[in-house]
């Protein structure tokens, strides 16, 4: 196998992927993924055959998997998001994955319950209560992006006799908003509802919020029933990863045993990437808390640098707290293409990762002011 070899031609292509990924990669700004990463220590492990398929927490017939160090990092989020012992959880391809993790268990536990989510919720939802099959109604947002609290109260009011499930976002994919979880709690106590169900889309956010201080909670501790997480995102990762995580009893109901694997069917797909958990498990191990938190805020001083630096060349610009998304107002098409951003009706938003430097900001307002010189 050693010595297959790409004709000339091939291997010119391939060079040249390599070389356009490398420029594009140097002018990405609209997308909430980390770009500053290393993980050359396990390139090893790309020799293997991994699969990581089953249940992390039962053994299998398939022994060639990191379910060892996949336990660790599930381990790792259930301590950040307050799940104590009750917790079941796995590593997913990515935010999508585990937001239907979520809305699946959140079915099965609930068949005739209606989804409420607002205006701003990712578009990862929609799809998946289409393939669920699952009764929805939207809610209207707020300017800030966040779900209109009243909108939703009145909502649930008129539709009491349903069990209420609610995707609460936890960072807003356009504007970064936080649905405040414990303001949703009160709505529900207030209408005397005897069941709920509440999924957190906490994609960018479920990494920010638990290393800032005075957060709003979106923790088991706040009544979650279920939180999907990226990997990708904030922690960073060359292949898209996810964390999905749910209270244990509810996951046990809906497991089934598989005999042919000899595991538990728990996962929404069978064969799983044994990489990613190996990814996330050493991106977490050389990174404590504290590092962590300057992450953080290194990211949100960069987003008021850019900010300050969007409104000095006349933008209007702003962020949420708690988020490094900065929204400001639609720009070129030029500038969109360049910098990868991603744009909404009349605005756009940049977000600041930790491999986005004031360098970065830099260069990037250069771009823009230097189109609005242009007659
Ligand atoms: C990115 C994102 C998702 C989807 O995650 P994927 O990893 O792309 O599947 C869902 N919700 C929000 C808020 C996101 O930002």
């Amino acid at each position: 196998m050693k010595n297959l070899k790409l004709a000339p031609q091939d291997q010119k292509k391939l060079d040249q992927l390599f070389v356009n990924l490398k420029i594009e990669s140097s002018h990405f700004i609209g997308y909430p993924c980390n770009l500053g990463f290393d993980y050359t220590e396990l390139h090893p492990f790309l020799n293997l055959g991994i699969n990581n398929v089953g249940d992390p927490f039962v053994s299998s017939n398939y022994h060639v998997n990191s379910h060892v160090l996949e336990r660790e990092v599930v381990e790792y989020f259930a301590q950040l998001t307050h799940a104590k012992d009750n917790y079941w959880g796995y590593v997913t391809n990515g935010g999508t994955e585990g937001n239907m993790y979520g809305l699946y268990l959140a079915r099965e536990l609930h068949p005739q319950g209606v989804v409420y989510y607002s205006q701003d919720t990712h578009y990862s939802i929609a799809k998946i209560l289409r393939i669920l099959r699952m009764k929805n109604i939207m809610i209207r947002s707020q300017d800030n992006g966040e779900i209109d609290y009243e909108d939703l109260e009145e909502t649930i009011r008129i539709k009491r006799h349903v069990t209420p499930i609610i995707v609460a976002n936890i960072g807003t994919t356009m504007k970064g908003a936080i649905d405040n979880v414990p303001k949703i709690q009160g709505i529900l106590k207030k209408l005397a509802m005897p069941t709920q169900y509440i999924h957190c889309d906490a994609a960018l956010s479920g990494m920010i919020l638990p290393f800032v201080e005075d957060a709003p909670a979106f923790g088991f501790d706040s009544g979650t029933d279920s939180i999907a997480i990226s990997g990708h995102k904030f922690i960073g990762s060359p292949i898209p990863c996810g964390i999905a995580i749910a209270k244990k009893e509810n996951v046990d109901r809906i497991a089934r045993a598989i005999e042919y694997v000899g595991s538990l069917d728990t996962t929404l797909t069978g064969s799983r990437n044994g990489i990613t958990p190996i990814f996330l498990w050493y991106a977490l191990k050389t990174r404590g808390p504290e590092h962590f938190k300057l992450m953080v805020q290194q990211c949100f001083d960069i987003a008021d640098y850019a900010i300050s630096e969007l409104k000095r060349i006349g933008q209007t610009a702003w962020r949420n707290p708690f988020s490094t998304t900065v929204v400001f107002d639609y720009p070129s098409i030029d500038i969109i293409n360049k910098w990868q951003l991603a744009s909404y009706q009349d605005i756009a938003h940049l977000i600041v990762m930790p491999h986005v430097t004031k360098e970065w900001v830099n260069r990037f307002i250069a771009d823009l002011a230097q189109e609005g010189n242009q007659p």
